[in-house]
């Protein structure tokens, strides 16, 4: 396994190999199985993967954990080169390589002023208390796009809002990249997998599990029901949860658009944000339209 820490020697990389089949994962480290999970779906569909480990200031608001947030390359370094090793028995040929630029100035030199801005997707859900947090995800997915040239990008679902407005960056500018989206994989008591929940103590888990179980119900009730009685009851369910515990949002939306749902909606989002006193916690559901 190759690791990079400086934009220079990546460069060099990049440019001393011609294979086009390139995945790439964009993290910010602290990889658990989530984040595995998108390596190996690379991994298998190319020959190369590209992984990028950084914690990017700029989609962390002032108030947010960015000063704090897990940075454990090592160990990260040391996950990916024993999964490659496993993988590697059936696919000798192909690679993992980990991108990690160590200056802030490799990512955005002095005095760097460009802006990307997705509008609509990103002014809602996690865009309402988050107001720059989408700009600082495109402007650093792009640049990691613009560095690795992949074919394909990966994303997890966990983050769906997010995985949506990079696919809208990548279609409205035409970028040459595939996105692609990895399922959301949890602990064993429901939790999506995510490196904020070490934040959490154990009865502060206990009371979190509220968000899973939420999402959990509100996805059957939107597979059995017509729109109008999962709406009725799905408005019932969330005035319960919410008097119960800190929620930022529980909303539904159409799933593609991010827009309003109808009768017509193919797949219904519904999406949620729970503050845990440690920890801001997200998840969410895809429900297909059982009655379109
Ligand atoms: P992060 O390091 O939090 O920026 O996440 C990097 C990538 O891993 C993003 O595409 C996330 O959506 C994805 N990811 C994070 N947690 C999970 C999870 N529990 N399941 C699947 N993908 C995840």
């Amino acid at each position: 396994m190759k690791i990079f820490k400086t934009l220079r020697e990546f460069n060099d990389f990049r440019v001393s190999i011609n294979k086009e089949d390139i995945g790439f994962v964009p993290t910010m480290g602290n990889l658990h199985k989530g984040h595995i999970s998108l390596i190996e779906h690379s991994f298998l569909n190319n020959s190369i993967t590209v992984v990028s480990i950084f914690v990017n200031p700029t989609q962390f608001g002032p108030n947010e954990d960015f000063a704090i947030y897990p940075r454990t390359l090592y160990k990260d370094c040391e996950e990916i080169h024993g999964l490659e090793m496993k993988l590697q028995r059936k696919d000798p040929e192909k690679e993992i390589i980990v991108f990690s630029p160590d200056s802030m100035n490799d990512v955005y030199p002095e005095g760097f002023s460009t802006k990307i801005i997705v509008s609509g997707v990103t002014d809602k859900l996690c865009g309402v208390k988050r107001p720059n947090h989408f700009e600082g995800v495109t402007i650093v997915v792009y640049k990691l796009f613009s560095l690795v040239n992949p074919k394909i990008a990966y994303f997890g679902k966990k983050d769906y809002q997010q995985f949506i407005v990079i696919k809208k960056m990548v279609r409205d500018l035409s970028l040459p990249v595939e996105i692609e989206s990895c399922p959301i994989i949890r602990a064993e008591d429901g939790l999506a997998l995510s490196s904020r929940n070490q934040y959490l103590t154990p009865p502060e888990r206990e009371k979190a599990l509220i968000l899973p179980k939420t999402i959990n119900a509100s996805n059957y009730l939107f597979s059995k029901n017509s729109l109008k009685v999962a709406l009725e009851k799905f408005n019932s369910l969330k005035a319960d949860v919410m008097s119960k515990g800190k929620w930022e949002y529980l909303e539904v939306y159409d799933a593609e658009s991010l827009e309003p749902v109808t009768e017509k909606t193919i797949s219904f989002l519904i999406a949620g944000a729970y503050q845990s006193t440690a920890a801001r916690l997200i998840d969410n559901t895809v429900v297909k339209n059982n009655y379109v």
